[in-house]
C-alpha cells in the first residue's frame, strides 16, 4: 500500500512548489485540499506567462497580444469541457461553484412553493440558495452525516423542480450514488445538478455518464487559481436560460433605436459579461492539464490507497471519533473528518496545535455545514484532506500529531 501511495506522490510533489516550504520549522505538511489545493509549477508559470508575455483583454483586441490571450482563455475552456466530457459551448465560466450553483437557483425561475431536494448534509453553497430560492426539502441524514439516500424518492413530487447533490461531500468524504439518484428523478422528470467541487480532482467525471443536467466547480480545489470555476448545462437549458447579468462582452447587438432591445450573443457568452477572470481561467486550463497528464485513474488508485491508510492510522489512536467510518473505500475519497478528545481543547486549537508543533496545515470547525454538526452533536471537527502528491511519511506525522494531543 506504502507503494502505491508513495510512488504517485513523489512523481509529482517536486512540481509544486508550496510543498518546498517549512512551517514552524518542520517540513510543511499540507492535508487542506478540501478547502483549496497547493498550485504546481506549470500553473503558476501559465498565469506569469500570461502577465508576461500576452497581457491583453480577451475576444475584443484585433492585436496579436489580444489573440494571444484569446487563444490561452479559449484553450481553457476547451481543455475543461474536455475532462468533465462536455463541449466548450456547455461551459459557462463564473467564479466557483458557489455562483455556478446561484446561477441554475435563478436561472430556474423558482417560486416559493417550488421544491429542491439535497442532502442535508450539504455545504451552504448547496443550501442556502433553496432557501432563498423556491422551497429547500433536505434529505435527512444520519449521526455521522451521511445521507438517508433510501428516502430521496419519497421527497420527490410534483411539487419537486430540482434534485441538487454533493457528488463527494466536504466533510465526510462519501461519494453520493449519482446514478440511482439521476435514475430516480428522471422517472420523475426531474432534473438534477451536481455539486462537483470536491470531485472534480479526485474522481473521473463524464457528464455523459453522470447524467446529471448541471455540473458545478471550482479551479481553486483542482490545482488551479481561485476566482474561477464552472458551470455546465445542455444547450438547451443555456439557451432559455434568463441572463442574470448584463453588460459588455455579452452582446451581438445593441441599437438605439429600439429601448430594451438588444441581442445577446450565443451561450456560454451572453452569460459572461464582463472582462473575466483571464489569467486565473488561463491557469486553470494548465491545471486540468497538468491533472490529465497524471491521470485521473492513478488519481483515484492512489485515493483508494491513501483512504485505507488514513483511516486505519486514525481508527488506531484512542479518543478519536471519525465520522462516516464504515462506508467502504469505493464510497469514499481521502478525506477523514473527525474530533479528538482532547481535556479543554476547541477541534479548532488542535489543528492550531497540529499546525504549531508538527507543521500539518488541517481544517476545523463547521466546513460550512452547520446542520450536518448540529445532527452529529459535534461543536466543530478536523478535516485532514490529502491529495495525490502527500505520502504516508505525512500521514505518519499527523497521526504522530493527533495521538499525541488525544492523551
Ligand atoms: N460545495 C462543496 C462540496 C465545497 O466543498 C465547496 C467549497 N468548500 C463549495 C461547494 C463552494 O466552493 P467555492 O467556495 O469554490 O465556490
Amino acid at each position: 500500500m506504502k507503494e502505491t501511495i508513495d510512488g504517485h506522490a513523489r512523481s509529482v510533489r517536486s512540481q509544486i512548489p508550496l510543498l518546498t516550504r517549512e512551517l514552524c520549522g518542520r517540513p510543511l505538511v499540507f492535508l487542506d485540499n478540501a478547502s483549496t489545493t497547493p498550485k504546481p509549477r506549470s500553473v503558476i508559470d501559465a498565469v506569469v506567462n500570461y502577465y508576461e508575455r500576452s497581457t491583453a483583454n480577451v475576444h475584443r483586441g484585433v492585436h496579436s497580444l489580444g489573440e494571444e490571450a484569446t487563444r490561452l482563455f479559449d484553450d481553457a475552456r476547451r481543455e475543461v469541457a474536455a475532462l468533465i466530457g462536455a463541449s466548450p459551448g456547455e461551459v459557462v465560466l463564473v467564479r466557483g461553484t458557489t455562483e455556478a450553483i446561484n446561477f441554475v437557483a435563478n436561472g430556474l425561475e423558482l417560486g416559493p412553493e417550488d421544491e429542491v431536494v439535497f442532502p442535508a448534509s450539504e455545504h451552504h453553497a448547496n443550501w442556502i440558495p433553496w432557501r432563498v430560492h423556491g422551497k429547500p426539502v433536505p434529505v435527512p441524514i444520519d449521526e455521522d452525516g451521511v445521507p438517508r439516500w433510501e428516502t430521496i424518492e419519497k421527497l420527490i413530487t410534483s411539487k419537486t423542480k430540482l434534485v441538487s447533490i454533493g457528488h463527494v461531500s466536504n466533510v465526510t468524504g462519501a461519494i453520493a450514488p449519482v446514478e440511482e439518484v439521476v435514475r430516480i428523478a428522471k422517472a420523475r422528470g426531474v432534473p438534477v445538478l451536481l455539486d462537483a467541487a470536491q470531485s472534480l480532482s479526485h474522481l473521473p467525471l463524464d457528464v455523459a455518464k453522470l447524467g446529471v443536467d448541471f455540473l458545478a466547480a471550482s479551479s481553486h480545489k483542482a490545482f488551479g487559481p481561485s476566482g474561477v470555476g464552472i458551470l455546465w448545462s445542455r444547450k438547451e437549458f443555456l439557451a432559455k436560460c434568463p441572463l442574470y447579468q448584463v453588460g459588455g462582452g455579452m452582446i451581438s447587438l445593441n441599437n438605439d433605436i429600439d429601448v430594451g432591445g438588444f441581442v445577446p450573443r450565443d451561450a456560454p457568452f451572453k452569460f459572461e459579461a464582463g472582462t473575466p477572470a483571464i489569467e486565473a481561467t488561463i491557469g486553470f486550463g494548465a491545471a486540468v492539464k497538468w491533472m490529465r497528464a497524471i491521470g485521473m485513474d492513478a488519481i483515484r488508485q492512489h485515493d483508494l490507497a491513501m483512504s485505507k491508510y488514513l483511516f486505519e492510522g486514525l481508527s488506531d489512536i484512542p479518543g478519536v471519533r471519525i465520522l462516516a467510518k464504515k462506508l467502504p473505500y469505493e464510497q469514499r475519497i481521502a478525506l477523514a473528518t473527525f474530533v479528538v478528545d482532547a481535556p479543554a481543547m476547541t477541534q479548532e486549537s488542535v489543528a492550531r496545535a497540529l499546525c504549531d508543533m508538527f507543521g500539518v496545515c488541517v481544517s476545523a470547525g463547521f466546513h460550512c455545514t452547520h446542520v450536518l454538526h448540529a445532527r452529529a452533536h459535534l461543536p466543530g471537527t478536523v478535516r485532514a484532506s490529502p491529495h495525490v502528491y502527500n505520502t504516508t511519511e505525512e500521514i505518519d506525522v499527523l497521526l504522530e500529531g493527533v495521538r499525541e494531543i488525544a492523551s
